[in-house]
Order: structure tokens, then sequence, then C-alpha cells
């Protein structure tokens, strides 16, 4: 059996609807409570879990973070919110003319499809590993990590996974 990660009642293996067992597994009824609430409910539950987790719309814009996210990132959380996830992930390409999601690479960006893949389908994905090329104060680097998607709501739960 597993416990819903939100209100805590048992449920069969099956019922999930989980981004990763280890961080989110939410009965169908909680599914269905959030489709009716405010990204600010989302926000206060992801406190409760233990990860890093963004709240993503369908427009790449951030729209909440948990605490463990802003450390991730390295920014607090008025930093964040209503950022393209290309800003919130200091991602070169997001800062050419047109910015995050507009620019000609962004169409093979892992992050941008595994969000977009997982709003239109439902579907979540676990354990994709991502490159991100980024320009911290006019200096490239690449940065590997592992992100997990879970649609809520109209938003995507991306879960970052590893160092940034
Ligand atoms: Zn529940």
């Amino acid at each position: 059996m597993d416990t819903c990660s939100r209100c805590r009642a048992e449920m069969a293996r099956t019922d999930a609807v989980g981004l990763n067992p280890v961080t989110t597994n939410l009965c169908p009824r909680c599914v269905d409570y959030f489709e009716l609430q405010e990204v600010a409910d989302i926000c206060q539950y992801l406190e409760n879990l233990p990860a890093p987790i963004l709240v993503v719309d369908g427009d790449g814009v951030v729209r909440g973070a948990n605490t463990q996210a802003c450390k991730a990132v390295s920014k607090d959380l008025p930093h964040i919110l209503n950022l393209h996830g290309g800003d919130v992930f200091e991602c070169a390409y997001a800062q050419l003319p047109g910015g995050c999601g507009r620019t000609v690479h962004c169409s093979g960006c892992t992050i941008r499809r595994a969000i977009l893949d997982t709003l239109s389908t439902g579907t979540p994905l676990s354990g994709i590993s991502v490159e991100v090329l980024q320009n911290v104060k006019g200096k490239d680097r690449k940065v590997t990590f592992q992100i997990s998607t879970q649609r809520l709501a109209n938003c995507v739960l991306l879960q970052i996974e590893g160092g940034l």
C-alpha cells in the first residue's frame, strides 16, 4: 500500500498519481482538490515534500517553488516567481533576443519538451537527464542534473535532482 503525500490516505499503488514515488504520491481525490485551487495552495503542499520542486505553467513561466528549489537554484522566491524557466536556470540561450522558449535553440530544450509533454499528455516523467548551458556573469558553463515532471492542475511540477 502507498500513502497519499497530501491527505495520508492509504491507497493501492496503481491509484497513485506519482511524480516520483519517493516524493509525491497523490490520491485521485487530492488531484481533484488541486484542480480547484490556486498555485499558492500547491506551493504550501510542496513545502512538505523532500525534494526541490518548481511549479511551471504552459508558457514555461515559474509560478511557484518550495524552499528546497530556491536553494537548488541559489535564488530567493521573488527572483524566481513569474520568470521563465530558462532565466531561473540561467540558461545562456534565454539571454538571447526573444528569450526563453523563443530562440532557435529552444525547440531542442529537454526541460521545455518534458514540461510540454507532461502538460499535454498528463504522463509523469522521471529521471530525465538534462544539460543546460548557463551564462553567469558573462561566463559560459555546462551543468547537468535530472528532472522529473508531473501535471497538477494547469501546471507541471518540475522536480530537480542532483546539483545545478
Ligand atoms: Zn490524498
